[in-house]
């Protein structure tokens, strides 16, 4: 597979001097496409090998309407990745986000509110891109990646809810953003897009309007689900997660306890636990849709 690029050389000045000379002077093969000074845009075509074909778009489920709202959940981690891990049960994140999102589903699904699609429904990688691109591509209205974080200080716990920023929060929030972008690597290879700049994300001005809608709904879901689920301090955090990109997207991050916590590990394993979580969400995503039902454009 080969892509045109097409290289903007736009006209340049009469070459003089010396380093005029020794760029015209440099190896034939390298600079032959300039060999007669360039005065309009050319386009070479460069092979970049092949593209990774598309992952297939999972179910939607729900009612057959689809002028309902498509909610879209991403159970962090699979595969070969399993996340943080719990020292109390042995619990593996990437089993305890997917039995949340299906609860989550289950919850959404039975409010027949909105539509729901999972990015994962079974015990598979991803990259990170490839579950917002799932979101993109079904045209979602909200995507909610759910994980379960870990700390070496058992004593932290509670859920905190993320969104996308270029600046962190505080440090702990940009250490566990670098800890989560770290899924689209193994073995030292980045799966990923954009492997060099993972670390620093740019953000559009034309995600602004998505950021306010993802920092409104993270801000409800701590309100609506702090009755059932025990939150930190500070539930709304922000950091450069790289599965929030989705520039038109809604999208925020669901740390939803510590396994690293022995009251939270237990809670998240529990379908009573699990049920509660499930509830939470349930409820500020019904809030959620219909302020903006109520107020189109917020
Ligand atoms: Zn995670």
């Amino acid at each position: 597979m080969s892509l045109l690029v097409l290289l903007g050389l736009m006209a340049m000045p009469p070459a003089t001097g010396a380093a005029a000379d020794s760029l015209w002077a440099a190896p034939r093969t390298a600079l032959a496409f300039r060999a007669q000074r360039p005065t309009k845009r050319y386009s070479v075509t460069v092979p970049i090998g092949k593209p990774k074909p598309a992952v297939p778009l999972p179910r939607i489920e729900g009612p057959a309407d689809d002028r309902l709202p498509l909610v879209v959940l991403d159970a962090g981690h699979g595969g070969h990745d399993p996340g943080a891990i719990s020292p109390h049960n042995g619990r593996r994140e990437k089993d305890v986000t997917l039995a949340i999102a299906r609860a989550i589903r289950d919850e959404l699904v039975a409010s027949r509110r909105v539509r729901v699609a999972l990015t994962r429904a079974d015990d598979r990688f991803l990259v990170l891109e490839e579950r917002f691109g799932i979101a993109r591509r079904l045209k979602a209205d909200l995507f909610i990646s759910i994980h379960a974080d870990a700390a070496e200080n058992q004593e932290a716990g509670g859920a905190s809810v993320y969104t996308l920023s270029e600046v962190a929060s505080d440090r702990e929030a940009a250490r566990l953003a670098a800890r989560e972008n770290k899924a689209n690597i193994i073995n030292g290879v980045d799966l990923g897009a954009h492997g060099d700049d993972i670390s620093s994300i740019l953000i559009d001005l034309t995600q602004r309007e998505t950021m306010n809608a993802s920092a409104e709904f993270a801000r409800l879901l701590q309100r609506e689900a702090s009755d059932e689920v025990k939150f930190r301090t500070t539930g709304h955090r922000f950091a450069s997660f790289v599965v929030l990109k989705a520039p038109d997207t809604p999208s925020v991050l669901f740390e939803t306890g510590f396994l690293s916590n022995k009251g939270d590990a237990a809670f998240l394993a529990s379908a009573a636990g699990r049920k509660k979580v499930a509830r939470g969400v349930r409820e500020a995503v019904q809030i959620h849709f219909a302020r903006r039902i109520a107020a189109p454009g917020r």
